[in-house]
């Protein structure tokens, strides 16, 4: 049977909380009860559970419903991805975060570029807690048990000198024979026989480092999308500078919403 599933708002070890919209829904809409048991992710884990007490409140943000956390459930872990995305229409731009979302990315940051327009990037920081919001939703909908981490816009200088994946991929409509699917191979760190393995740099320090960085943080690999107007001869040298690593989706130009959906589902099949 497939139960509904709660992301818990706050938690303990034994008990998860849902505050807000999702505890009013829960108690207003499907009549929330005591006894009654659901799927909830606590602390990024997905624990059967059931409710021990409905809170009633005035408004919307009052509703409180406590759950008791039962056993713990398998689940899927979030693609070992991040995704450097230039600041474009919002309206595309958050259809890009929510399908996104879907499909398992770990990490979005929203980039400042060049050719961001002015006018987009002077609003997109009031943007992030909405951004945020429709990350909760497309987790909840496509039952995963994490909300992936969208962070503040940020300029691609300070994005690049922050970046410690270890696998920087850039897409570049001018790229002309690499392919993301080809670069993915190449740099596959789970290939036990490093001698052979083509990562731009397959050495031991690599390798260590890999294994360090591993260790640190579950995300191994960043994609760039540029924003509508491309990225400017500077982001691109910057880029260079960091050894990002420049591939192509094809021969078409697409949109870039479309180039970060077709990215992550071809990526998601090289990772995990
Ligand atoms: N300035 C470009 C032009 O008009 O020719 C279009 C930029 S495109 C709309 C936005 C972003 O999507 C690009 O910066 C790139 O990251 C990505 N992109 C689009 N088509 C691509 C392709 N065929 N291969 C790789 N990346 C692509």
């Amino acid at each position: 049977m497939t139960r509904r599933r709660w992301i818990a708002d706050t938690w303990t070890d034994t008990t998860a909380t849902l505050t807000g919209d999702q505890a009013a829904h829960l108690a207003r809409v499907l009549r929330a009860e005591a006894g009654q048991v659901y799927d909830v992710v606590s602390n990024g884990f997905l624990h059967r559970a059931e409710i021990t007490r409905v809170t009633a409140g005035a408004g919307d943000q009052d509703y409180e419903v406590l759950f008791t956390l039962h056993e713990e459930l398998e689940s899927d872990a979030a693609l070992p991805l991040h995704l450097l995305l230039a600041v474009f229409k919002f309206d595309h731009m958050e259809w890009a975060i929510e399908k996104a979302t879907e499909l398992g990315i770990a990490k979005i940051t929203p980039i400042l570029a060049r050719r961001t327009e002015k006018h987009l990037a002077q609003s997109a920081l009031k943007r992030s807690e909405r951004w945020r919001r429709i990350a909760l939703e497309a987790s909840k909908q496509s039952r995963r048990t994490d909300i992936p981490d969208i962070a503040d816009p940020i300029p691609l200088k300070q994005a690049l000198e922050q970046e410690h994946s270890l696998i920087r991929i850039l897409l570049s409509e001018t790229e002309q024979s690499l392919t993301l699917a080809s670069a993915l191979d190449n740099s596959n760190p789970s290939a036990n026989d490093w001698k052979t393995c083509r990562v731009p740099h397959p050495s031991q320090p690599y390798r260590d480092e890999w294994e360090e960085q591993s260790s640190i943080t579950s995300i191994t690999h960043a994609i760039a999308i540029g924003p509508e107007g491309g990225w400017t001869p500077e982001e691109m040298s910057l880029f260079t500078q960091h050894q990002w690593q420049p591939v192509t989706l094809g021969p078409r130009i697409l949109r870039a919403e479309t180039a970060a959906i077709a990215a992550i589902a071809i990526a998601s099949t090289h990772l995990h």
